[in-house]
């Protein structure tokens, strides 16, 4: 069965295709399930790179009125992916209640350090960065609020060589994946982006073998997610590509969170 759970729009202002166009590609590539997983908003604060708050409603009735449309072809969930702030959380729990969203992705690009402060994953200084960032992610689960975790490894693209904080910061997110039985997901983003020489070695930003490689034979959910900016790469290379990795470490891919 195909599937994605990963998809955006041009909502979030750094995608492009509607709603409609999504389903149209999704269906013609095969998928059974498609899930939105569009950047959302905070309803108090822009932090860039994501769909208005005042575009929610719009976007939850679209999916909902495409669901019916064309509800013999393929089945669409309404989903968002989200970064986890504490301070947030009578909102996470309003987008189920309120908005009926079906579920939330974690996606990590800022992280709270402490009730103040916010750091980017991409702008990392050390890896001891990736430590708190891994804390973040596991507070994040404890909450119960998500279904999966987009791009665990995300961190890898930056340019630090791997260490023993490395190490500890995939076993903190590991452990925690496993304490709370949520998927992981394998991120053909990272794919798209390209192979280049880091400090350790020749890679892709992520998916990070080396973080993957801990889950070689494990009982631990993978899920692999386009994590598509245009409608064409919701089944492109990059996402048969993630699949021969997975299948190359043995890792337990689910194709469907539901
Ligand atoms: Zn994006
Ligand atoms: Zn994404």
């Amino acid at each position: 069965m195909k599937t994605n759970f990963h998809t955006h729009t041009q909502r979030c202002l750094h995608a492009y295709g509607s709603e409609r166009d999504y389903v149209r590609e999704a269906e013609s590539s095969g998928l059974e399930i498609l899930g939105f997983s569009d950047h959302a908003p905070f309803p108090d604060k822009d932090y860039g790179l994501r769909m208005k708050y005042d575009e929610l409603s719009d976007y939850i009735n679209e999916i909902d009125r495409l669901s019916v449309e064309y509800k013999e072809k393929i089945h669409l969930y309404k989903g968002l992916e989200i970064e986890y702030h504490p301070q947030y959380n009578s909102y996470y729990k309003k987008l189920f209640t309120e908005y009926k969203i079906d579920y939330l992705a974690l996606g990590e690009h800022t992280y709270s350090v402490s009730e103040n402060e916010m750091k980017n994953i991409f702008f990392a200084e050390t890896t001891k960065d990736y430590i708190e960032y891994a804390r973040n992610i596991e507070e994040a689960v404890e909450t119960g609020f998500f279904a999966f975790v987009a791009h665990p490894d995300i961190m890898f693209i930056n340019e630090a060589a791997w260490d023993v904080n490395c190490d500890k910061a995939c076993s903190i997110i590991l452990s925690a994946a496993e304490k709370y039985d949520i998927p992981l997901e394998f991120n053909a983003n990272g794919i798209r982006r390209g192979q280049r020489y880091y400090s350790d070695g020749m890679r892709y930003p992520y998916p990070h073998e080396k973080f993957w490689g801990h889950l070689r034979g494990s009982k631990q959910k993978v899920l692999i997610g386009s994590d598509c900016h245009t409608p064409e790469q919701i089944r492109d290379n990059a996402v048969i590509i993630a699949e021969h990795m997975c299948s190359k470490m043995d890792l337990n891919v689910i194709e469907t969170i539901f």
